[in-house]
């Protein structure tokens, strides 16, 4: 036989590249939560690799991404070694990929078509693979799939996901593998409010519940409405349970979420009914399902069926196909967002995808735009990202005429005509850099409101966004002239309300110093640098004349924020603004700050742990405002330790060290008591 040694040595680069190039998808993917390809593209790399590995065995090895399980193991959680290996599942693309595999089952078994071999179909939830240990009918762990020998500890967060129980009804010791993902809904909501703070958006809801999982605030967590499936028993013969089929139901027994979608089915015909009901329905379930599953049923063929290096022999994912579609962009125009962020939205020749017709699509920033090389006139794929927001995936290039023009970022901000560029290095946003740009009004005043800011409760997005609407709100010093007639005006604001409003911004001219120059919105001026600026300046005015030098003179501003702090005062809106704000006897000295927020917790240590019946941050922010530092870590200098439900290691060192304890209620009392002594004295 005549050999080809240059296409053998081709195919070899081939073979490496897309090992290469499959292991950076995976870190993207896995380690990150933030793909850079769509699964279906990703699926066919993976795919070619395969069939290139399989047709030139001599390449075959032990550490390529076809024999192993993607996720590397981070270091924020402790690593568990799972008792069993968590496989991942073989894909199939095609109706006939299923009945070859259905042919090939029958085959090795031995049996023809019309014997009674079964099968269980399930819906392929989109999310992230856990696994559960009872010990006496008690939740001991959850552990994520890592690369399928070691996984990560992350039951502290699952407990928080209403659906997993933490007590079974029956008191067995059992291990169980199921999914963990984020409703639709659910999802939308994060990332409105994702959209609404202007912080990257989850690509889809698995992302989303990946991101969140292994998040390291478990409040946070709590926050983020995760849901479960479970659909896998282990070690089955020790609870006497033959098939799959009796297996679902009896862990839906032990009180598990159990998907009832599921099905029996006897040949390939049921199971082609059941892909075709799923496919149709996917879009009207509330949550996401990117495929079926089909097991063989019997757990005693499952044995003998065995496994491959990844993935079980008895069972194969049917992935549905990716809702993509190819048009034209039309135009490009570019959103300010509420801090400024300038957005490219392609306006696309209108095209059906999901259901709806999709006539814009995100191209997110002008680095995305860079990256594929997006043009004005490109046809384009689109494609909805977890079912909901049309995004640009690609441009295809060969389909170019010539005439497609680029995307430029535009020179000024096309609201303000204000100077527009990133606010650092690491940013990946272009904003309008005005801080008086209408466009950043809303936002603005939500930041001046907000908790870490003059903190005013009651002043929420959607009133600001009708006082800005209807004009009574030109910069944050206007909200110290609203009144109850103004208020009353105002939709759904009864006169009760706009009191307690009122109040409340009564009560804003108390926040400290640092606080009210977080609230100004200095360009690149956040909560930290606030801080440094209240600490280091007696009043705005002293603040108001500080020059470049003067600022740059206090550890950790630097000379870019020392220029924007100088600009900000320069502006004569800025001066009136702050005009306002004393007119009114908002807290513009720290004297009087310190006057008015006593520091009874002063030079005390505390740390927290556990879950607290308030997010961990408000209390923390709410103990530093009082004078105390507040650690992560316990040591021998730590004077307090908070304690809230299910307290980690740290309770554990404290103990040992004889650090006082306090649980929230305690922690209320010591305040009291301290604050009460500190103005006897
Ligand atoms: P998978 O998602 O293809 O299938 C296996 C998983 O399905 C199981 O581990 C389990 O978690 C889940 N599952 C959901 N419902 C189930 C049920 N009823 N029964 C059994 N299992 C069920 O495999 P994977 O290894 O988790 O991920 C690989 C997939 O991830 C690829 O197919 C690809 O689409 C995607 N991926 C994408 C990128 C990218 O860059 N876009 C990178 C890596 C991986």
């Amino acid at each position: 036989m005549k050999s080809f040694p240059e296409n053998i040595e081709n195919v070899k680069k081939r073979v490496e590249k897309l090992r290469r190039e499959i292991e950076y998808h995976n870190y993207r993917y896995y380690t990150l939560n933030d793909p850079v390809i769509t699964d279906y593209e990703y699926d066919m790399l993976l795919k070619e690799l395969i069939d290139l590995e399989k047709k030139y065995p001599q390449f075959a090895s032990k550490t390529s991404p076809t024999q192993r399980i993607g996720a590397k193991i981070l270091d924020s959680f402790q690593s568990v070694r799972h008792p069993f290996f968590m496989y991942s599942l073989d894909n199939a693309y095609s109706m006939n990929e299923i009945l070859e595999y259905d042919r090939k089952i029958r085959r090795i078994l031995n049996t023809s078509n019309d014997s009674n071999l079964e099968y269980v179909c399930e819906l392929k939830i989109d999310g992230l693979s856990i696994r559960l240990r009872y010990e006496k009918g008690e939740l001991a762990l959850a552990a994520t799939r890592g690369d399928g020998r070691v996984g990560e500890d992350v039951t502290e967060n699952v407990k928080t996901i209403r659906t997993i129980p933490l007590i079974l009804q029956k008191p067995v010791d059992v291990d169980v593998r199921g999914e963990i993902y984020m409703p639709y809904e659910e999802f939308k909501r994060l990332n409105s409010v994702r959209q609404q703070q202007e912080l990257p958006l989850f690509a889809n809801p698995r992302n989303a519940a990946a991101g969140t999982l292994r998040q390291l605030d478990t409040t946070e967590v709590a926050k983020r409405h995760l849901d479960s499936f479970i659909y896998s028993l282990e070690f089955p013969e020790r609870h006497d349970v033959k098939t799959q089929w009796e297996a679902l139901n009896y862990m839906h027994e032990l009180g598990f979420k159990v998907n009832r979608e599921s099905k029996l089915v006897h040949d390939f015909e049921e199971m082609k009914d059941y892909f075709d009901r799923y496919e149709k329905l996917r879009d009207s379930l509330s949550y996401p399902i990117d495929g079926v599953v089909i097991k063989v049923n019997d757990f005693a063929i499952q044995a003998s069926l065995g496994f491959t290096a990844k993935s079980p022999r008895w069972a194969i994912a049917y992935k549905f196909p990716a809702e993509q579609v190819r048009t034209r962009i039309t135009d490009v125009t570019i959103q300010v967002g509420r801090t400024g962020t300038l957005t490219p939205v392609a306006h696309l020749e209108p095209v059906k995808l999901a259901g709806t017709t999709v006539k814009r699509a995100s191209l997110h920033n002008f680095d995305y735009v860079k990256e594929r090389d997006i043009r004005i006139g490109d046809i384009v794929l689109v494609e909805k990202a977890g079912e909901i927001i049309p995004q640009v995936i690609k441009p295809i290039k060969s389909e170019r005429k010539g005439t497609e023009r680029p995307i430029e970022i535009p020179k000024s901000c096309p609201v303000c005509h204000g100077k527009v560029g990133k606010l650092d290095e690491k940013d990946v946003a272009i904003r309008c850099l005005n801080p008086y740009c209408p466009a950043k009004l809303e936002g603005w005043i939500e930041h001046f409101a907000s908790r870490k800011a003059m903190d005013i409760r009651g002043l929420g997005n959607k009133l600001v966004s009708k006082l800005v609407k209807k004009g009574i709100l030109k910069d944050p010093g206007d909200v110290y002239e609203l009144d109850v007639e103004t208020l009353s005006k105002i939709e759904k604001m009864g006169e009760k309300s706009a009191k307690n409003l009122l109040d409340q911004i009564e009560r804003s001219k108390k926040a400290t110093f640092s606080k009210v120059i977080n609230a100004l919105g200095i360009p690149m001026v956040g909560e930290g640098t606030a801080r440094l600026l209240g600490e280091r300046f007696h009043d705005i005015s002293e603040l108001l004349n500080a020059s470049e030098e003067q600022l740059m003179q206090i550890e950790g501003i630097g000379e870019k924020v020392a220029k924007s702090i100088v600009e900000f005062f320069s502006l004569p809106q800025t001066k009136r603004m702050i005009d306002k704000l004393i007119s009114h006897g908002v807290t513009c000295s720290k004297e009087s700050s310190d006057l008015n927020n006593p520091k009874p917790l002063k030079d005390l240590r505390f740390v927290i742990t556990g879950t607290l019946s308030r997010p961990r941050d408000e209390i923390k922010e709410r103990l530093v405002e009082l004078g105390a530092v507040v650690t992560n870590t316990v040591s021998s200098k730590t004077n307090y330790i908070i304690v809230g439900e299910n307290p980690g290691n740290k309770l554990t060192k404290a103990n040992n060290l004889g650090i006082k304890t306090l649980d929230e209620s305690e922690l209320e009392k010591l305040i009291s008591e301290l604050s009460s002594k500190n103005l006897q004295t």
